[in-house]
């Protein structure tokens, strides 16, 4: 039979690092798991953190690398593997991968979030041909051209500051007339010169045969549409938790977050979740953190309660 951890943590992004950190810190017997090579997680995809105490202004690549080589630092490292299942066996949790079984007492689900897609027509037929969900990875290869970013929030307003810098022009499109991003970025992006906002529209439909040639917009006050002709169209519409995997393990919220508090405990003894996979009012790198932190403490008094 396969060693008996005291605790999973299942992913790598701020919540699972941090987590680990905990894990190894506080002596547990710990299994870090995650299906990326490199840790961080949605932090790579961005290309300026400013709001992180202490390190002002660093990129998101930085700190990702800096938190994942602090864990490794201190002897811990994630194994790569895509977990497909976890199963609840009581005191014993099972996580399957797809060649490996690993066995529990607590799992801490750090599995976070991924992009959310419009499913527009031309959406997923020019993925990768103009059409991207990550503006600091693709933005070169649009230096001097056209760009649209849709959405309103923190992620959409950061990518087309980003975008400004390289693209000859940038339109934001946003299905309301204020964006929800947080002031200090609406007032960089209202700097940037060659930036239009176009309010009320939503993207109805992606044009283009082998490389995208531009957006169809529809002003959800008036009904009329239009097209910008564009060599580029970056989605930023919102997260949408990766927790579609766990199947009935614990209770989520009709958004597919996992119901959790601060402390991270869930509605199922032992498994305990962190970071943007739970119901929470602000889902940031500093609160991801804090998550999980807070989950090993909880799976430590869990452990000692169930000793
Ligand atoms: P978000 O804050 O949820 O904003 C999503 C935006 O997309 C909203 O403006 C929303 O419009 C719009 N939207 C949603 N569905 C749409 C649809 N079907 N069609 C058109 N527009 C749609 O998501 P985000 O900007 O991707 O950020 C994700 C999370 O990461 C957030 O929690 C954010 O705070 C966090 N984040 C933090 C930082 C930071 O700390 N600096 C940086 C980046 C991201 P409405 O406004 O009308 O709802």
């Amino acid at each position: 039979m396969s060693e008996l951890y005291d605790i999973a943590i299942l992913g790598a992004g701020p919540a699972g690092i941090s987590a680990a950190i905990y894990a190894v810190r506080g002596r547990l017997k710990a299994l870090w798991l995650d299906n990326q090579f490199v840790e961080g997680g949605q932090v790579l995809n961005t290309y300026e953190v400013d709001n992180y105490p202490g390190l002002p202004g660093i990129s998101g690549m930085d700190l990702g690398e800096a938190m994942g080589n602090h864990a490794e630092k201190l002897g811990i490292a994630p194994v790569r593997g895509k977990v497909l299942a976890v199963e609840n066996a009581g005191s014993e949790k099972i996580i399957r991968t797809k060649n490996h079984e690993y066995r529990a007492k607590t799992v801490v689900l750090a599995c976070g979030a991924s992009h959310r897609t419009l499913d527009i027509p031309g959406e997923a037929e020019l993925s990768g041909m103009g059409v991207s969900y990550c503006a600091t990875c693709d933005g070169a290869f649009f230096k001097n051209k056209r760009a649209v970013v849709i959405g309103g929030g923190n992620i959409a307003v950061e990518d087309a500051i980003f975008l400004a810098r390289i693209c000859e022009k940038v339109y934001v499109v946003h299905r309301r007339d204020e964006f929800r991003a947080d002031r200090i970025l609406q007032d960089s992006l209202r700097s940037c010169e060659n930036v239009e906002i176009i309010w009320d529209s939503v993207a109805v439909e992606i044009q283009g045969t082998e490389q995208v040639t531009g957006v169809k917009l529809s002003n959800v006050k008036t009904g009329q549409e239009t097209v910008i002709h564009t060599d580029g169209v970056f989605i930023a519409v919102g997260i949408i938790p990766n927790t579609q995997w766990l199947g009935e393990l614990v209770p989520m919220d009709e958004a597919g977050y996992i119901i959790a508090g601060e402390e991270g405990i869930t509605g199922t003894p032992g498994i305990f979740a962190a970071g943007d996979v739970r119901t929470k009012m602000l889902r940031q790198v500093v609160t991801a953190v804090a998550d999980g932190a807070n989950a090993v403490v909880s799976a430590q008094k869990y452990l000692i309660e169930n000793a």
